[in-house]
């Protein structure tokens, strides 16, 4: 335990989600709490991660955990380990949303994506078909979030493109997508931004310059793709093409990308195998499960694709591997799936109470000493 890598977790203290600035101090080695200097308050060592008051082996709960994000049925893990199923299934849930904090920490976070994928995923459970829509960053294969619908929508559509929003900078962006016409509105939709002239009413809309979005429609007669149209919906041939050699050296319009992801995922969760038997239960099951598949996915699995060439001395090489997260300069070593579970998230900035008149001299100290 040690406390200069904590920070304080509550998030009326000043000095919250600060760490290595010496206000934490070890409370009971015993009980495993710490002591934050700034506000008083004690907390427990893991606070924050998937092992927060669970009293199982960590060990073991990393172990469970890994088999799941690798799409180990629940039923093999039971009959393993001989733990009760619903054990299993709430570690698995605990897990995804942890996961789900971390990628909103550290995936949706604005940064230049060059070309996007996005593809929707059909999905049984015991309520229904679901879809699963999820989009991609093809240049570092990042997977960028996905988001769950009982109907495959335009409300679906635009509650994913949100979420590549936040992931974005204001930088000429391809999106490359099926046939569904819903994306396209989607997209011009999610990527606009309000101008404020100070004139009264609701602000003008201005859609993002540089936003490029290219259809792959696939005709099929008896599930066989028998042809396959491409054809640009926004943005010039030239800016797409620029596009496409920055991220995939060139090549044509395709979804091949987030297919692949698709492939994955399947494997991985197993209500999503074509043609199986297994359901899941509720959304939120498959929403958790997703989270947990895509984290590991992005922070905890080298992708061979991203592999980089090392030149040596000698003629030597040496072959650099990276997963999508490494790529995406988010981290700069593979992360166990245990270091993923120990991550926490911080809390958001302190800012000082509102108060009317003069902030006192303690208040500009505070300000001064924890907001620099
Ligand atoms: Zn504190």
């Amino acid at each position: 335990m040690d406390p200069q890598t904590l920070f304080c977790p509550n998030s009326a203290c000043p000095a919250s989600g600060q760490v290595g600035k010496g206000n934490i101090r070890v409370h009971s080695l015993k009980e495993r709490r710490c002591k934050c200097t700034v506000c008083g308050k004690t907390f427990a060592a893991s606070k924050g991660t998937v092992f927060y008051r669970l009293r199982s082996a960590q060990e073991l709960v990393v172990m469970v955990v890994t088999l799941l994000a690798y799409g180990c049925p629940p039923q093999a893990i039971v009959a393993a380990f001989r733990l009760d199923e619903r054990t299993v299934l709430s570690w698995q849930a605990r897990s995804g949303k942890h996961c789900q904090g971390v990628h909103e920490h550290l995936v949706e976070r604005q940064r230049d994506l060059g070309q996007v994928q996005a593809d929707e995923i059909r999905a049984k459970t015991q309520r229904g078909i679901l879809w699963l829509a999820m989009a991609l960053q093809v240049q570092t294969r990042l997977w960028l979030g996905g988001v769950l619908s009982t109907a495959r929508d335009m409300q679906l559509m635009i509650a994913l493109l949100q979420k590549v929003r936040h992931a974005a900078l204001c930088r000429p962006l391809l999106f490359c997508i099926d046939g569904c016409a819903a994306y396209v509105r989607a997209i011009r939709q999610a990527f606009r931004e309000p101008i404020h002239d100070r004139q009264p009413g609701r602000p003008h809309l201005r859609p993002w310059d540089g936003i490029h979005i290219a259809q792959v429609v696939k005709h099929s007669t008896q599930q066989q793709v028998v042809a396959i149209t491409r054809h640009i919906v926004q943005g010039t041939q030239a800016g797409i093409d620029a596009l496409l050699r920055q991220t995939q050296g060139g090549g044509l319009i395709n979804t091949a990308y987030i297919e692949r992801l698709n492939a994955t995922f399947r494997s991985r969760l197993t209500a999503l195998i074509r043609r199986g038997r297994a359901l899941a239960r509720q959304s939120t099951t498959l929403h958790e499960a997703m989270y947990l598949v895509g984290t590991v996915y992005n922070f905890c699995t080298y992708h061979k694709s991203l592999r980089v060439e090392l030149y040596l001395p000698h003629n030597r090489h040496r072959w650099l591997r990276r997963t999508p997260a490494i790529a995406a300069r988010i981290t700069d070593h593979l992360w166990t799936v245990h270091e993923l579970l120990l991550f926490r998230v911080p809390p958001p900035p302190w800012t000082p109470p509102r108060r009317r008149g003069r902030p006192s001299n303690a208040t500009k100290a505070l300000v001064a000493r924890w907001c620099s």
